[in-house]
């Protein structure tokens, strides 16, 4: 089954992933933890991407599609895949249909995820991420904060605030790529008919868990 995770920053993609993926062991594919890694081990790939990335701006397709092609190829990901960051654009969207029709797969359901957009900003402010990027678990210090202050619960490790959640003008420009280039996709997949919009928000008390254990409990129907 392969799953995209739509949404904008901070609305809790990765945390609703990571959940489903853990309940479903299909795979979570998430293109940011793929930079992040590499640019925390200096390959040649993650410098590269570092240059976008520190800039809040979208890395080019000729480094993104192949990755997510060649991820896409593992063994483990041979049932399926939870991608999580990728498609974007509708150009991206066409070629993850190219890759999929390949392998014989196609998209089977869109989760687009919607949340206030001042929760969103509060949200991004407050995630930390654990610094192994083996394990690149995810937190918010005030919904959803570790077990003990700044260490992750899942490895031990330290945890810390993302490089582009620091800055002020990359999360902005972040939300506006979001606007411009990525929500065209809802309509894209509203047509092919698999998009299902869940709302995450305090203000209706429903958080990333709540929607993930609907979404498993359907999956598993
Ligand atoms: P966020 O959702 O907060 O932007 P991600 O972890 O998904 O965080 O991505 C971090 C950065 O990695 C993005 O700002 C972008 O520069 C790059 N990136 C991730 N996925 C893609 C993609 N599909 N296409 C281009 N760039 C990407
Ligand atoms: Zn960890």
């Amino acid at each position: 089954m392969i799953i995209i995770m739509l949404g904008a920053q901070g609305t809790g993609k990765g945390t609703v992933a990571g959940l489903i993926s853990e309940a479903t062991g299909i795979p979570q594919i998430s293109t940011g933890d793929i930079f992040r890694k590499n640019i925390s081990e200096k390959t040649e790939l993650g410098i590269e991407a570092d240059k976008y990335i520190s800039k809040g701006e979208l890395v080019p397709d000729d480094i993104t599609v192949p990755m997510v092609d060649d991820r896409l190829s593992w063994d483990d990901a041979k049932e399926g895949a939870i991608l999580d960051g990728f498609p974007r654009t509708i150009e991206q969207a066409k070629k993850l249909d190219e890759i999929l029709t390949k392998k014989g797969k196609k998209v089977d359901l869109v989760i687009n995820l919607v949340t206030p957009r001042d929760e969103i900003i509060d949200r991004m402010l407050t995630r930390r991420v654990c610094t192994n990027p083996d394990c690149k678990a995810t937190y918010n210090i005030k919904l959803h904060p570790p077990i003990k202050e700044g260490i992750c619960d899942k490895c031990g490790s330290p945890l810390k605030q993302r490089e582009d959640d620091k800055n002020a003008d990359a999360i902005k420009k972040r939300l506006e790529i979001y606007e411009e280039k990525t929500s065209p996709l809802i309509d894209f997949y509203k047509n092919k008919g698999v998009l299902r919009t869940e709302e995450i928000s305090i203000s209706i008390n429903r958080m990333g868990t709540d929607v993930a254990k609907d979404i498993v409990n359907d999956i598993k129907k």
